[in-house]
């Protein structure tokens, strides 16, 4: 695989950051996963609207123009010849001395990428649907940011595997904030879709925005508001959704079957909609 580390494309054993990389000593770093289908990126702008975003929150400068990374993703999908998966971006505050204050403005940010080949339309969770089980959300106070900080989700996911399920979903003071790397919804028996709405309690996915938008074209009622476990519980539906998963149904909370335990209309419809509109407009 050739990759992309701080300017240099390259093989993959040849892409190395300095043990100095502040993403290494203080997760002082942010990402982005892009979905690649057919050679193309899906929703590449809102994922450079997020970035800009995510950077401003962390007082680091955007290292080049949007137009600038839209190039090196090209490049890199190019070079890889890959036609779907997806294409990790990592931007760091840059190399320094291990220091908690933050090193001089003039530090040069260090920007890596690296494509993953993978089966995204045709996933095997998306046809089978996700079983989750239900963990403490003890992340920090602003998951609104997308910052590589992410051991307490590769635990929680761990968790989830061990358990015999496919992922977890987190939970602060009785209700559900998201999963492990994805928004989480219900459906209630009157049919009205229900997720979380956006503050620095969960990570504003670009998925979100767009299912949210696309659900209410096609005429959904959907509520912006915190759902309980509880509630999860008495869904007729239950759903996730993110940039590499589209959406994805879940049938079971922590062993309990959602509705009848099958891949819900709502989410099927929302799953072809996402990949009509938000698919079909990659750039
Ligand atoms: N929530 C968390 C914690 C995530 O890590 C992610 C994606 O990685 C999402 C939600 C979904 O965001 P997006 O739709 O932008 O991929």
């Amino acid at each position: 695989r050739i990759v992309y580390v701080d300017g240099h494309y390259g093989p993959e054993s040849q892409g190395k950051v300095s043990i100095f990389d502040r993403g290494y000593l203080f997760a002082d770093a942010i990402y982005e996963v892009t979905c690649i289908i057919g050679g193309k990126l899906v929703d590449f702008d809102g994922h450079m609207v997020r970035l800009v975003r995510s950077l401003k929150e962390l007082d680091m400068p955007m290292p080049m123009s949007p137009q600038e990374l839209l190039a090196i993703h090209r490049k890199l999908i190019a070079d890889n010849n890959v036609d779907e998966g997806l294409i990790y971006m990592q931007i760091s505050r840059g190399n320094a001395d291990r220091d908690f204050n933050f090193p001089s403005k003039d530090t040069r940010p260090v920007i890596v990428m690296f494509t993953q080949a993978r089966p995204v339309l045709e996933s095997p969770l998306a046809k089978r649907g996700l079983k989750v089980i239900t963990l403490p959300d003890i992340r920090w106070g602003r998951r609104d940011i997308k910052t590589v900080q992410l051991l307490y989700p590769s635990m929680a996911k761990n968790a989830a595997y061990e358990a015999g399920a496919d992922d977890a979903w987190l939970v602060q003071d009785g209700f559900v904030t998201e999963a492990s790397s994805a928004n989480a919804y219900i459906v209630t028996v009157d049919g009205r879709i229900v997720t979380r709405g956006l503050s620095s309690d969960i990570l504003h996915g670009i998925t979100r925005a767009a299912v949210i938008g696309f659900a209410q074209e096609a005429g959904y009622v959907l509520k912006e508001r915190p759902f309980t476990v509880a509630e999860a519980l008495e869904a007729k539906e239950a759903f996730i959704t993110s940039a590499t998963s589209f959406v994805m149904s879940v049938l079971s909370v922590d062993g309990q079957m959602i509705g009848d335990g099958k891949i819900g209309p709502v989410s099927s419809r929302l799953r072809e909609i996402y990949i009509d509109k938000a698919v079909g407009a990659r750039i």
